[in-house]
């Protein structure tokens, strides 16, 4: 478009994937600007700095392996490292290799209009302004969109409200507040327990109860940073060739061929670990076999039991909707003994639904309940969410949108038919959320700027997935996610929290390992389910 900007590269997002993005094409030789909407770099840990934010993978495996340097001369302080010191590492990572002066920031992407004569992308941003590049990358992120709770009222209520995705910048201090927080997943069971520690009454309303273990968080001493970063390369290959980026010793037995001293030993092991999939991985079976899997679900549910001293509140924290691990098992510090103080109430409201937001609080089908300050703790629109918002149109004008109207399709995650030059890190359709996301990232990140120097090399002007080989790997994605029990929870994988949403399993479950191994034959075989665009005289 004559007058606007002209880059080879647009990348939508300044989290780890957009920073590593920006990283490679630089290195590509692609002039590259990052369009992000947020004030700094960081991304889910720029945004979600609600109390008791912190990564539940261990430090040194959720960090880049890009750079040796960069892994030597960092140091975690923390086995599970908090949101400020992981933002405070994508600060240092954009300072160290310079990439700030290519992101702009505060600025959001409205729309990205594919010109099918001029094999470009128009990008246009809520300021107004159109960017002009040839390739398009949307590093928007899996869990970048909030949602709330789908209730009437918010605005009549007279005190302030917080959502957990966006926290005030400063803080909050709850001491003497009475507080309401809606929701249980991975961020209320982190934030209940500090919030609960300040307030001087907190309710808590649980629609579905979730499975949580407790993290074990404690610093790092000396010697294990010094092995751990003595480990780095071994490490990082085991990461890259497992299942969830977390090298795990694989498990040979079934849960149903075990006695159960053997399985109740195991799982007592697993449970002293305070890592999130050891539970999981100690049978074969956990994720395909439901049988399997309750003894892994009742076990968890024992440990609740032995926590929390009232038993009817025991029993209501005790998840028995769906089976262990298909919903995101979280990790936690103190969250089921936070309901042994007498200053704090859990209301299960699917027994009695919130009606609406009041004034003065929260009114349920049976009570209301008065409060200072309102907590959201109710997750985000996942996978899709970020991308749905963009006015999105590739060749003849079609819209992602539409196209994407009964679920995601798209070839091996990344790229998406009808939608030329345009990747999707860590898209619907990769392993995405179900691994340690910076394993993911990495290889996605990699793999997308390979594609863009092979295309360049050919002297084509675009790439774009086949509507065949989409429509084979959607068929398998799917495949592989029927064979798990995943698709029988109502979970956020599945859409299920996002009221209209279609139902369909988002991420590719067959783990890290092979995922790569099927991208690096896509590429070794010259892009197989790919076709280019060359250029033409009227190019
Ligand atoms: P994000 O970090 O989400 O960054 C995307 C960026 O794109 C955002 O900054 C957003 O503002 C920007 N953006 C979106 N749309 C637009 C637009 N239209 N225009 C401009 N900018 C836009 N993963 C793990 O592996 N382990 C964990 O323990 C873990 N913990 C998590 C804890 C929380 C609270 C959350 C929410 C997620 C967690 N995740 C975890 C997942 C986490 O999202 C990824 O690990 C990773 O940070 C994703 O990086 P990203 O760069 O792909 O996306
Ligand atoms: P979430 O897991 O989707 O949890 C949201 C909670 O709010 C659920 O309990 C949900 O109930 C409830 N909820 C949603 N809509 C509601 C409504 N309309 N009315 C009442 N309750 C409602 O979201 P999250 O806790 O923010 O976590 C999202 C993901 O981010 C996690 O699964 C994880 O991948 C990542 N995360 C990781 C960490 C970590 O420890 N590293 C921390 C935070 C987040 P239902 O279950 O019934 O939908």
């Amino acid at each position: 478009m004559s007058g606007s900007p002209s880059v080879d590269a647009v990348v939508v997002g300044a989290g780890f994937s957009g920073l590593y993005q920006l990283y490679r094409f630089r290195e590509l030789g692609l002039s590259t600007r990052v369009l992000e909407a947020g004030s700094g770099v960081g991304g889910t840990w720029w945004w979600n700095r609600y109390p008791g934010a912190r990564c539940d993978v261990e430090s040194y495996a959720y960090s880049y392996s890009f750079s040796k340097d960069l892994e030597q001369d960092w140091t975690w302080s923390e086995k599970y490292p908090t949101q400020p010191e992981i933002q405070r590492y994508a600060q240092h990572v954009a300072e160290r290799f310079d990439l700030l002066r290519d992101i702009t920031f505060d600025t959001r992407v409205e729309s990205a209009v594919w010109s099918d004569e001029r094999h470009r992308w128009t990008v246009t941003t809520d300021a107004g302004e159109t960017v002009d590049c040839r390739y398009l990358v949307f590093a928007t992120g899996c869990l970048s969109i909030s949602k709330g709770p789908e209730v009437p009222g918010v605005e009549n209520f007279r005190g302030p409200t917080y959502h957990t995705a966006h926290w005030p910048e400063g803080g909050v201090d709850f001491t003497g507040k009475r507080i309401a927080v809606i929701g249980t997943g991975s961020s209320g069971i982190q934030s209940i327990p500090i919030m609960a520690a300040q307030a001087s009454d907190t309710v808590v309303f649980q629609r579905t109860a979730c499975f949580s273990m407790p993290a074990g968080n404690r610093p790092l001493t000396e010697d294990e940073v010094v092995e751990q970063k003595a480990s780095y390369t071994t490490f990082r290959q085991a990461q890259r060739e497992s299942g969830f980026g977390v090298p795990i010793a694989l498990p040979t037995k079934s849960a149903l061929e075990v006695s159960d001293e053997e399985r109740a030993e195991r799982y007592e092991a697993a449970w002293a670990e305070g890592n999130l999939v050891a539970v999981l991985a100690s049978y074969t079976d956990t994720l395909t076999n439901r049988d399997a899997n309750d003894t892994a679900s009742e076990f968890v549910r024992s440990k609740i039991r032995e926590t929390v001293k009232d038993p009817e509140v025991a029993e209501l924290l005790s998840p028995r909707s769906f089976p262990y691990g298909t919903k995101r098992p979280c990790l936690d510090t103190g969250y089921y003994e936070t309901f042994n103080k007498d200053n704090v109430r859990l209301v299960d409201i699917r027994r009695t639904p919130i009606v609406e937001i009041t004034r003065d609080g929260v009114r349920t089908s049976d009570a209301e309940y008065a409060v200072d300050a309102i907590v959201f703790a109710t997750g985000f629109d996942a996978m899709t969410g970020a991308l749905a918002r963009v006015d999105i149109r590739g060749r003849a004008g079609a819209r992602l949108a539409e196209k994407w109207n009964e679920g995601p399709r798209a070839y091996l995650g990344v790229a998406v038919s009808g939608f030329p030059n345009m990747f999707t890190i860590t898209g619907p359709g990769s392993p995405s959320v179900m691994s340690n996301m910076m394993v993911s990232i990495e290889q996605h990140v990699d793999w997308v700027t390979d594609c863009v120097r092979w295309t360049r090399e050919q002297g084509a002007l675009a790439i774009e997935a086949s509507e065949a080989a989409q429509d084979d790997w959607v068929r398998h994605v799917e495949e592989v996610a029927n064979g798990t029990l995943f698709p029988t929870a109502d979970s956020w994988y599945m859409g299920s929290n996002v009221p209209g949403k279609p139902r369909v399993f988002m991420a590719y479950l067959a783990g890290v390992g092979v995922y790569r191994q099927h991208c690096d034959d896509v590429a070794r075989q010259g892009y197989t389910g790919f076709t280019t665009a060359l250029p033409t005289p009227a190019s």
